[in-house]
């Protein structure tokens, strides 16, 4: 822990901002984050379940058959993580971006691999996109698939709005997302493409999204690829939050 503190975090202070990204002091050196908001992040350090990244035991991902197999996240969904999502996703406020995604580095971490490998997100409706102005979690797949070293692909559509994962009920998520994703035609020629230049049998898919709440969404994104794919996937997911 105070290692990772220590090689870390100061990726984190020199940034080329003039003030905090969130309670916005003035900082005398040009950094993200001052000392206090940098403290109070809940990074997760130590992985319980390898599958679905949490810190603590897992009882669900051993009695599920899971798509997704292995997944790494960032840091806890608390109460602080929630204001400062909702500022990103809801405010707009696209300064965080790339603060997440440096945040994000270490959650790659958790998933490393040298497989080849396809970089793809959770995508946003079509409506809700109109209405935003952005996509937030393609903000985080840039940042994601560039740290990677690996292209950004969409591979899916979402066919209709679903509400946020993290407000609903277990049994409500586990139903909402059923059926809400398809193929998303142009990524997936140039996703084919790249697949048949690899020389390995399998390859390997991440998806990205802001939260991992209990992998139903990913889950749900993760089926029409698998069943539209010739070549064997091993499916993974990136998030910022658990
Ligand atoms: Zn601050
Ligand atoms: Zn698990």
């Amino acid at each position: 822990m105070v290692r990772f503190l220590r090689e870390f975090v100061p990726r984190l202070w020199h940034m080329p901002q003039s003030g905090c990204v969130i309670c916005h002091k003035r900082l005398r050196m040009r950094s993200m984050l001052c000392p206090s908001c940098a403290a109070r992040i809940p990074w997760i350090t130590d992985v319980h379940c390898r599958t679905c990244g949490k810190p603590s035991s897992c009882s669900d991902c051993p009695r599920m058959r899971r798509i997704v197999v292995r997944s790494g996240s960032a840091v806890c969904y608390d109460a602080l993580m929630r204001d400062w999502l909702i500022r990103y996703k809801y405010k707009g406020d696209a300064r965080l971006t790339s603060l997440f995604v440096r945040m994000m580095h270490r959650a790659c971490g958790h998933i490393a691999d040298r497989i080849p490998t396809v970089v793809t997100y959770v995508p946003m409706s079509q409506e809700r996109h109109e209405e935003k102005g952005f996509d937030p979690i393609y903000g985080l797949a840039q940042g994601v698939a560039r740290h990677m070293r690996a292209p950004l692909l969409r591979l899916v559509d979402r066919h209709r709005h679903t509400p946020q994962q993290s407000m609903l009920s277990k049994a409500a998520r586990l139903r909402s997302v059923a059926g809400a994703f398809a193929i998303h035609e142009h990524g997936w020629d140039a996703f084919c493409r790249w697949a048949k230049r690899q020389r390995t049998e399998k390859v390997r898919v991440v998806f990205v999204d802001d939260v991992y709440t209990t992998g139903s969404t990913l889950h749900h994104c993760a089926i029409p690829v698998r069943d539209a794919s010739a070549k064997a996937i091993q499916f993974e997911a990136v998030t910022w939050a658990r």
